[in-house]
């Protein structure tokens, strides 16, 4: 099966509180769409209260549910909305997948006295100075929630480290007494396991408890099916391996995971992937970055290149796809947004291709109107494609720098699948690719990007093309009993969508 991740949110969507209707409302259309798991944003009470998009945690036990930080609801709406929206993504057969927060907290309810060691925050193995006093936002009592789901509170003894000392204002990174940075993170500067707020210490044991007793909760009091981590590499990967593992056994569910480590670094990825025991997936991102290239380049980036050092010719079970995401976007202190002419190009790569499991964005299927960005008008159609035609082997023909393209050459248990893409960065041009000899005689009808239609011959080959800056894709010609299958099988889906 081809499965669809889709991110549900960008980051500039109103806080009006009406995400989780949205969702709830919108769960069969992207059914249909063949979306199969809906990656939701971070659905706890966050410092900006209900303005928070998600990632400044103050309250993992606030759902939309008590009146703390200013709202009761998130910014996407209220507890109820969103197991709502969780419980219909499940009817309608699309995996349910949290966005999980734990490397820091914001929002702290009060201060405590400390004694602190000023950092150089650019390379963190470096102290700068001896021990000083203090005045450090550690202390989260959650009086609006009191003690309901868990009695925890947080203190300094909970982190390692912070970025604001109220007795020293000038200096911007302090390790608390007696704590000190996780040596299996990240290493750019020196040691990246500070990355903002509160910095959480998930190695000290009463903090690991805590979190492992939240997983629980939070899987049982939502349902959902699995999780995406984010900020994974400041995070101890020893933390997760033991976490998702501790989740599994206790809850005897898959719980599939998939993490961000944002990294263009091919090395860094596979390394984490092994320190965590490949307990989960991780984002390609240095494809990301390869598509952002080529779609700044202005022809000069070299397509033979687009999978070199990428997560997904590496490790292709291991590599979820993207193009975009809530960080890349305009604005964004991660923006890398790839260029609005190459996405159709590089959501072929992601939807038509075998490896990989695929992640549409929001902002891409419905544009980001915020910031004036319409939706990419193709995606729906390259959805459908991934759904009906991009099954069977691949041969691929990234043989110049400039025209690139791949073949599907169908499975003849999906009537009518098989396709032909070629992609350019620079002028148009043509490609000799072979589709496979039970093509031979029959005809490829370009449904993406106005070429004429393609005669296969009897070798089973046929001669594409495609125009300056573009993308192509050809699909073998509707036959009437292809049309009746696909009829059918939408007809059963429309069906089965609609008895929920
Ligand atoms: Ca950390």
């Amino acid at each position: 099966m081809n499965g669809i991740m889709l991110q549900t949110f960008e980051w500039d969507m109103p806080a009006d509180g009406t995400l989780w209707k949205n969702v709830r409302n919108s769960a069969r259309k992207w059914a249909m769409l063949g979306v199969t798991a809906a990656w939701l944003p971070p659905a706890y009470k966050g410092s900006a209260g209900g303005c928070d998009v998600g990632y400044g945690v103050y309250d993992l036990y606030d759902l939309g549910e008590f009146d703390q930080k200013g709202s009761v609801r998130t910014k996407y709406g209220t507890v109820r909305e969103y197991l709502a929206a969780v419980r219909r993504l499940r009817l309608v057969g699309i995996q349910t997948l949290g966005d999980v927060v734990l490397n820091h907290r914001l929002g702290a309810d009060a201060t405590e006295d400390v004694r602190v060691t000023p950092v150089n925050p650019d390379n963190r193995l470096e102290m700068q100075g001896e021990p000083e006093d203090g005045s450090v936002y550690t202390r989260f009592t959650f009086p609006g929630r009191g003690k309901r789901y868990s009695a925890f509170t947080w203190d300094h003894t909970c982190f390692t480290s912070v970025d604001w000392n109220g007795r020293d204002p000038d200096h911007h990174l302090f390790l608390l007494e007696g704590k000190g940075f996780a040596p299996d993170v990240d290493r750019e500067h020196g040691n990246f396991d500070y990355l903002m707020g509160a910095d959480v210490d998930v190695q000290a044991p009463h903090v690991r408890e805590e979190l492992f007793r939240w997983g629980q909760w939070y899987l049982r009091r939502t349902g959902l099916d699995g999780f995406r981590l984010d900020a994974v590499k400041h995070i101890s990967a020893g933390f997760y391996r033991d976490f998702l593992a501790d989740l599994r056994a206790k809850t005897g569910r898959e719980v599939y995971a998939v993490g961000e480590y944002w990294s263009q670094d091919l090395q860094a990825l596979l390394s984490y992937l092994s320190q965590v025991q490949e307990s989960m997936n991780l984002f390609d991102t240095p494809l990301h970055f390869h598509f952002y290239s080529a779609s700044h380049s202005s022809g000069a980036y070299d397509l033979r290149d687009l999978f070199s050092n990428t997560l997904v010719s590496a490790r292709p079970t291991k590599a979820v796809t993207f193009v975009d995401n809530h960080d890349t976007q305009p604005g964004q202190s991660l923006e890398s947004w790839v260029d609005g002419w190459f996405k159709a190009s590089a959501y072929s790569i992601i939807l038509l291709r075998e490896q990989g499991y695929p992640c549409v964005f929001w902002g891409d299927l419905h544009g980001i109107p915020e910031k004036g960005i319409g939706a990419v008008s193709e995606l729906p159609l390259l959805m459908h494609l991934r759904l009906y035609a991009a099954y069977g082997p691949e041969r691929d023909y990234f043989d110049d720098p400039n025209v690139v393209g791949f073949v599907r050459e169908g499975d003849s248990s999906v009537p009518g699948s098989g396709l032909a893409c070629l992609i350019t960065d620079e002028k148009g041009g043509t490609k000799r690719m072979e589709v496979g000899r039970r093509f031979a005689g029959t005809t490829f009808v370009c449904v993406l990007g106005g070429e004429k239609p393609v005669r296969i011959d009897a070798d089973g080959f046929g001669t594409f093309s495609v125009k300056g800056g573009r993308c192509s894709v050809y699909v073998p010609r509707l036959t009437l009993p292809v049309l009746l299958y696909r009829l059918r099988a939408q007809l059963l889906r429309f069906l089965h969508l609609r008895l929920f």
